[in-house]
């Protein structure tokens, strides 16, 4: 039994880490996935000879990204059920000394890019839903979308913006049976941490925090990911689910 048979998803940040194994559980799942992320990533290789899965080059932030992602679902696969967006950047600064740049760009990325893609994607969904009665928007916040800590400013407001954007959606779209939730992942182990847990204090000091006393990995977010997305999610919205094996327990 393939839990999401029949669904047609977006995934961004699609080339590494979480979005990356998100694409790949999907896909054994059943369902077809447009997979996106920048130009110059692994992306157009990633996903090779996966027949459940149409590549996309592009920067979440350029103007027509949004048009760009969802026209492609519709043109090779027909509809679209679920929008992951997943693509972020963590720019690292004390307030005190923070580039406008990284501050700007943190929020292009983390915020303004979701909202637009959101955008565009709710009416086709909608349109989905009178058929299906379905539908489902995962947003990736972070622990850091309900905790802070320090030199993580800009992040850890882009993630608080987006725990808002997705309680407003949910309260928007929830009458199509629409759901829109976020999840906040834990300390994992991806691309993104790969420097921060190289340092060997750091990560057992991660490690220690963790209640089940190891980081997390890609998958741990995918299988969360997985069950906001399926059938059994069905009364849950506007919520989000922390997935950092009790990290802020
Ligand atoms: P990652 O760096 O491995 O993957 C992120 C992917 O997003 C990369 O492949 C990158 O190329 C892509 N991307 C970045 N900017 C993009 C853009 N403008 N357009 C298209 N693609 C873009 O990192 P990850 O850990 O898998 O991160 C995925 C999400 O999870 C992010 O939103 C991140 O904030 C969130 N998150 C990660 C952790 C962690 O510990 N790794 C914790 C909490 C939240």
């Amino acid at each position: 039994h393939q839990r999401l048979s029949g669904r047609v998803a977006i995934i961004t940040g699609a080339a590494s880490g979480i979005g990356r194994a998100t694409v790949e559980l999907f896909a054994a799942e059943g369902a077809s996935v447009v997979a996106v992320d920048l130009p110059g990533s692994a992306i157009a290789t990633v996903h090779a000879g996966n027949p459940n899965v149409a590549a996309l080059a592009l920067n979440v932030t350029d103007a027509d990204a949004p048009q760009k992602m969802v026209a492609l679902a519709l043109a090779q696969f027909g509809g679209l059920d679920i929008l992951f967006n997943n693509a972020g950047i963590v720019p690292v600064s004390p307030v005190s000394a923070m580039p406008e740049d990284d501050w700007l760009r943190a929020f292009e990325v983390n915020v303004h890019a979701v909202m637009r893609t959101c955008r565009h994607a709710i009416p086709v969904m909608i349109e989905r839903a009178k058929t299906t009665g379905r539908g489902r928007i995962i947003n990736t916040g972070s622990i850091l979308a309900h905790f802070a800590d320090h030199s993580c400013g800009a992040y850890v407001s882009t993630k608080h913006a987006v725990a808002g954007l997705t309680k407003t959606i949910a309260k928007e779209v929830g009458r199509f049976g629409i759901t829109a939730n976020y999840l906040l992942p834990g300390a994992i182990e991806t691309g993104m941490t790969a420097g921060l847990f190289s340092i060997p204090e750091v990560r057992a000091q991660w490690e220690q925090a963790a209640a089940v006393k190891r980081l997390g990995r890609p998958e741990d977010i995918a299988r969360a990911a997985l069950m906001l997305a399926s059938d059994d999610a069905d009364f849950i919205t506007g919520h989000g689910l922390v997935v950092d094996g009790g990290v802020t327990v």
